[in-house]
């Protein structure tokens, strides 16, 4: 099918929620895409964080195909060895204690309030179960995780939305403790702020919380759908931060391309959970469990620090052209923010990248880079001269 064709289609029949950019993707390879046309694209965008060992990965390709012919799917009724596998080397990699798996960032994160508020609840009964976030956070599109988002604009239309979330600002003890309470049982946050514009949190306030968590018993509960798998340069973004999260939420990257999630728990929460108090038809769905091993065991110590080198090139270099409507950049590791300045929207600057063969995010105010952590040296560097080309 043409693009046009693409688009005359998914113009009647999908409900018009997003706005594209014009350009159907047919096929990939490493970090470089390319449209129906066969025209070329390099990918800074990895799918919004989730192709995090970008496109046609040859063991990621082989442990999918031959889990989906062996077993595809048996629900949560009975054992699986993948999902079992994929649980223990999760835990042990990021030091935790056990796992539940859900199919996005929004159920993990929903599963991550729905676990401190029975913590909080089988430990003080009821009353207690305001979950404090952070100004301009992101936390996914499900009703509690949509009003545990901390943007205003996202406040709307859906009424009526649940309660229990209080917001303080970002790097602000002081704000945290004038919406502190009795009715609070846990402080949850993103340590880089990514849909918000990619804000990395202070260690100083990370750890003040962390304190004030340990202080009133109020769990730490870590939204790492965005951050996680290596996208910082570590594992997990917390593991840089030197704190210990009552719980961790992952997605985006962990199995490469398939819907998956979840939360972690620390010892303390392990058995928070018991049988028939949460759950999810496809949660550790066989074959997203056998990509997430994939994509675990290919992300090692080596593979790490190459995370970090990378993402310091692509600053650097962004920083060293100088484009007149670029200002400085922020981040760790493969998790990049670029401020925007002068007359041109960060959508535009987008879109005309795209049209010049470079697919890159917004995020707030600026623009976002979430390459497949797999790029090549040549793949940043063609990047790299479309960016200078089309922005200069
Ligand atoms: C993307 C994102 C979510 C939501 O994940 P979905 O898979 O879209 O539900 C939640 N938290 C953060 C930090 C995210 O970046």
């Amino acid at each position: 099918m043409t693009f046009e064709e693409i688009r005359a289609l998914d113009e009647q029949y999908v409900m018009p929620a997003y706005s594209r950019f014009p350009v159907a993707v047919d096929h990939g390879k490493g970090a470089t895409v390319w449209d129906v046309a066969g025209k070329e694209y390099i990918d800074f965008t990895a799918g919004i964080g989730v192709c995090s060992l970008g496109y046609d990965y040859q063991p990621w390709v082989d442990a999918v195909s031959s889990q989906a012919a062996k077993l595809a799917h048996i629900s949560n009724l009975y054992y699986a060895e993948p999902y079992a596998k994929v649980a223990q080397k999760l835990c042990t990699r990021a030091g935790m204690s056990n796992v539940m798996f859900a199919n996005s960032g929004a159920e993990g994160n929903e599963a991550m309030i729905k676990l401190a508020r029975k913590y909080s609840y089988d430990k003080y009964g009821k009353g207690r179960g305001t979950i404090l976030t952070l100004h301009n956070s992101f936390h996914g599109r499900t009703l509690a995780t949509l009003t545990a988002t901390g943007q205003d604009k996202f406040h709307d239309y859906f009424f009526p939305f649940p309660e229990g979330f209080r917001y303080a600002d970002a790097n602000d003890l002081d704000s945290v403790e004038a919406v502190a309470g009795h009715d609070v049982c846990a402080v949850m946050f993103e340590l880089i702020q990514g849909e918000g514009g990619v804000l990395p949190l202070d260690r100083a306030f990370v750890s003040a919380v962390a304190d004030l968590c340990e202080k009133r018993d109020w769990l730490l509960l870590i939204d790492e759908v965005q951050t996680g798998v290596g996208r910082t340069g570590s594992l997990f973004a917390f593991q840089q931060y030197g704190i210990t999260p009552d719980a961790v939420s992952f997605a985006k990257g962990i199995a490469g391309g398939l819907p998956f999630g979840g939360v972690m728990a620390s010892e303390k929460c392990r058995n928070v959970f018991t049988a028939g108090t949460h759950g999810t038809t496809f949660g550790g769905n066989p074959v997203g469990a056998a990509a997430a091993c994939c994509v675990l065991d290919t992300i090692d110590q080596d593979f790490l620090d190459k995370v970090k080198e990378k993402g310091d090139y692509l600053r650097t270099q962004i920083e060293a052209m100088n484009i007149p409507c670029l200002g400085k950049t922020r981040g760790m590791g493969l998790m990049i923010g670029i401020e925007v300045k002068g007359d041109r929207t960060n959508r535009e600057l987008a879109a005309a990248l795209a049209e010049h063969g470079l697919l890159c995010l917004t995020a707030g105010p600026g623009l976002r880079l979430l390459p497949p952590l797999v790029i090549s040296q040549e793949e940043m560097d063609k990047g790299l001269a479309i960016l200078k080309n089309t922005l200069s």
